[in-house]
């Protein structure tokens, strides 16, 4: 699309006004936005009134879209990009969502046949791919760490250097070393603390690959930021860096 007329579609979107019944999706299953300020949920609308409208949904295995699954994956999407202007995931233009965990092919050659049950999928230059059931979930359990709209999501961020590798791309170069550097480190430990079964704040599944780990850092900064921020306090630095945002506001005191 050219960007001159993407601009202007974007400032009519902005014009209209936000439906009345969007703001019961968002108190009913997005539950990081009871703490925003005012200034913060506009914001967040605004950016969910584009991401709606642009983005390309369907619905698969029978999933009957409508408004609330649409605001609901949005306003958590969203939430990654209160740091940003103009922005809204461009590098997105699909999302596919499916009504709960969908069953895949491995489809390697070697484990042909073999198949596992995903609740969602990224995938570079692609669309992301999502269970409704398992994005609900994710947003109505705002602080057990597991997010997985914040997730997929993370992907398409990390993509957006050509590559989804776990480099993500800071506009500082310092910050860009610093990462690199903390996240050798950060990912090494969290690869023992698997191998040893060693409970740890970030998920396990964060030692699969980088990629992952920078995903599953983002659930845990985004629900979990104290803990974080204390167990990890150079990560959560970092991250803060990167989404420009703090969402220790956004959690109600425990
Ligand atoms: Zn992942």
């Amino acid at each position: 699309m050219f960007s001159w007329f993407r601009k202007r579609r974007r400032k009519k979107l902005l014009a209209q006004p936000w439906p009345e019944a969007w703001d019961l999706h968002l108190q009913r299953n997005v539950r990081l936005t009871w703490e925003m300020t005012p200034a913060e949920t506009e914001a967040l609308k605004s950016r969910v009134k584009i991401f709606v409208a642009e983005k390309h949904w369907e619905g698969c295995k029978g999933l009957q879209l409508n408004e609330e699954i649409k605001v609901t994956v949005a306003a958590q999407a969203c939430l990654m990009l209160l740091g940003v202007d103009d922005y809204y995931f461009d590098n997105v233009k699909t999302i596919l969502m499916y009504p709960q965990a969908f069953k895949r092919e491995t489809g390697d050659g070697i484990s042909q046949g073999k198949s596992q049950y995903r609740a969602g999928e990224a995938w570079q230059g692609g669309p992301i791919i999502l269970s409704w059931k398992d994005s609900l979930r994710g947003g109505r359990n705002e602080d057990d760490g597991h997010n997985l709209v914040i997730h997929e999501f993370a992907h398409a961020l990390d993509g957006l250097d050509g590559e989804m590798g776990g480099n993500v791309m800071f506009n500082d170069a310092a910050a860009g070393e610093a990462w690199l550097k903390v996240v050798d480190r950060e990912y090494a430990q969290l690869v023992r603390a698997k191998e040893s079964g060693r409970r740890t704040l970030l998920d396990h599944y964060g030692a699969t690959n980088k990629a992952e780990f920078f995903a599953v850092a983002s659930e845990t900064f985004f629900e979990l930021p104290r803990e974080l921020s204390r167990e990890h306090e150079q990560l959560f630095a970092l991250l803060q860096k990167y989404y420009r945002v703090d969402p220790n506001q956004w959690q109600r005191r425990r």
